[in-house]
C-alpha cells in the first residue's frame, strides 16, 4: 500500500518530529508511515508525545489476555487514557517465536506482516531482547484470529509471564566456522521438547535459555540466561604455524597483539623461530587468539559445550553473572543428556524458589551445595563462582578417599 508521510501533521507530535533530524534512522518516521494507515499507530505517536511532555508513561497493567490453550505469548497493554487515545485502548503485544538462529525467507516474512496488517497495528520490533519477533498493538477482539493465522502460516507464539521464554541461538555453524556445535539444531529441539513449559506459564517467574556456539557468546548468554550453553572444545587449540608466520609476514605483532592479551599467557611467541608455543593446560578458552588469527588457529577436534547457570538482571538481587555448572557436555542429537539436565533444573527450581525468583537467586539463597543435591550433579572445582577470591570448598567426608 502507498504510504502517505504527510497523512498526520507534524504539528501534533513536535517532540517527537525532533527525533527524526539528523543523519540516523528514527522510530519515529517508522511510526509515523504505519500511521498513515494505522489508527492505532497514530493513536501511539500522539500518546507517546503526551508522555514526553508529561514525563509520565500511559500505560496501565490490568487483565490477562491470551489465546485458546496458551497461558503465555500475549502481553496485555491498555492506555490510561482510551477517550484521549481510542487506537490504542487495547494495544496487546504478541511474542512470536523466531526460527533458530533468525532465518527467515522473504516469503515468510511477507506473510508474517501480512497477517500483522490484518489483525494488527503493522508495527513490528524484529526482534525483542529476548530474540521473538515483537508484534506491536492488537485488540482483543483480534488476538485469536491473529493467532489463527500464524499458526496456519507455520508461526507459534513465544513465551512471557513465568514460563520458558522463548530459547534462542547464536547463527553457529549456518555461517560462523567459530560454532563448536550446532546452536540452530540444539535451540529448536529445546524449543520442541519444552513446548508444554513455554506456551502455559506454571513456573515461579521467567527461565531463559540461550545458546552460543563458542565463548565469543554472540547472544550474551552468560549476562542474560538463567541457563547458558556456550560452545567450547575438550582437548587443545590447533595451531597452523604456517599461517601463523603468514600473519607475521604481513605485519601482525604477534606478541603485542595476540601473545600479551591471551588471559593466561599460555601463548608465547619465539619471534627467532617464528614458532607460537602454548601451553595448553593453561588455555583458558577465552578466544582470543582464534579472533585475532582465525586462518592460523582454531577449536580442538573434542566438541561440545560448557553448562552455565543463574545469568540475569536486577530483580529481587542484583544481576548475576552466570557461573560454570557442567564444565563439558556433548551437544549431539538426541541431546539426552542435555534435556534430561535442564528438566531437572528448572524442576527442581519450581519446586522450590518463591515468586518472581530466578534459579541463581534460590541458588544464593539456598547454596549451591543444596541445588546440586537437588538436581544431582557432582561438585567440581570449576563451578566455585569466584575462584580465586573462595578457597572454601566443602566435602563430606564420604567424599574423601
Ligand atoms: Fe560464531 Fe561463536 Fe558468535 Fe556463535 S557465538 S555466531 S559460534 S562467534
Ligand atoms: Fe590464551 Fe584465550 Fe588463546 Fe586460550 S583461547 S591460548 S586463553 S588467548
Amino acid at each position: 500500500m502507498a504510504i502517505n508521510k504527510h497523512e498526520m501533521p507534524d504539528s501534533e507530535t513536535p517532540r517527537l518530529d525532533e527525533l527524526e533530524k539528523g543523519p540516523w534512522p528514527s522510530f519515529v518516521t517508522e511510526m509515523r508511515e504505519a500511521a498513515g494507515k494505522k489508527p492505532a499507530a497514530r493513536d501511539l505517536m500522539r500518546q507517546l508525545e503526551k508522555s514526553y511532555g508529561e514525563k509520565v508513561g500511559h500505560w496501565k497493567h490490568g487483565g490477562i489476555v491470551g489465546v485458546k490453550g496458551y497461558g503465555g505469548g500475549v502481553i496485555g497493554r491498555y492506555s490510561d487514557s482510551p477517550e484521549e487515545f481510542p487506537g490504542v485502548r487495547e494495544f496487546h503485544t504478541l511474542r512470536v517465536n523466531q526460527p533458530s538462529g533468525w532465518f527467515y525467507t522473504s516469503k515468510a516474512l511477507r506473510q508474517l506482516c501480512d497477517v500483522w496488517d490484518k489483525h494488527g497495528s503493522g508495527l513490528t520490533n524484529f526482534h525483542g531482547s529476548t530474540g521473538d519477533v515483537i508484534l506491536l498493538g492488537a485488540p482483543t477482539g483480534n488476538l485469536q484470529a491473529c493467532f489463527d493465522d500464524l499458526s496456519d502460516i507455520g508461526f507459534d507464539l513465544g513465551g512471557s509471564g513465568g514460563d520458558l521464554r522463548t530459547p534462542s541461538a547464536c547463527v553457529g555453524p549456518a555461517r560462523c566456522e567459530f560454532a563448536n556445535f550446532d546452536t540452530l539444531d540444539a535451540c529448536q529441539k529445546v524449543t520442541m521438547a519444552f513446548q508444554d513449559e513455554l506456551h502455559r506459564p506454571q513456573w515461579p517467574y521467567k527461565f531463559k535459555v540461550k545458546i552460543s556456539g563458542c565463548p565469543n557468546d554472540c547472544v550474551a548468554a552468560q549476562a542474560r540466561a538463567d541457563f547458558s550453553l556456550i560452545g567450547t572444545w575438550r582437548d587443545t587449540l590447533r595451531i597452523d604455524q604456517e599461517a601463523v608466520k603468514a600473519y607475521a609476514a604481513q605485519g601482525m605483532d604477534i606478541r603485542g597483539e595476540v601473545c600479551d592479551h591471551c588471559p593466561t599467557r599460555a601463548l608465547s611467541w619465539d619471534d627467532a623461530q617464528k614458532q607460537l608455543n602454548l601451553v595448553a593446560e593453561d588455555c583458558v578458552r577465552c578466544m582470543h587468539c582464534i579472533n585475532k588469527m582465525p586462518r592460523a588457529i582454531r577449536p580442538g577436534v573434542q566438541k561440545g559445550a560448557t553448562v552455565l547457570i543463574g545469568g540475569k538482571a536486577t530483580i529481587l538481587r542484583s544481576a548475576f553473572l552466570s557461573w560454570v555448572l557442567v564444565p563439558f557436555i556433548k551437544v549431539e542429537p538426541p541431546y539426552t543428556e542435555l534435556l534430561d539436565l535442564l528438566r531437572r533444573i528448572t524442576d527442581w527450581w519450581a519446586d522450590n524458589a518463591k515468586s518472581r525468583e530466578r534459579i541463581g537467586e534460590l541458588i544464593y539463597r539456598v547454596g549451591m551445595r543444596t541445588f546440586l543435591d537437588g538436581v544431582g550433579l557432582p561438585a567440581v572445582p570449576q563451578m566455585v563462582k569466584e575462584p580465586r577470591a573462595n578457597p572454601y570448598i566443602f566435602w563430606r567426608s564420604e567424599e574423601v578417599k
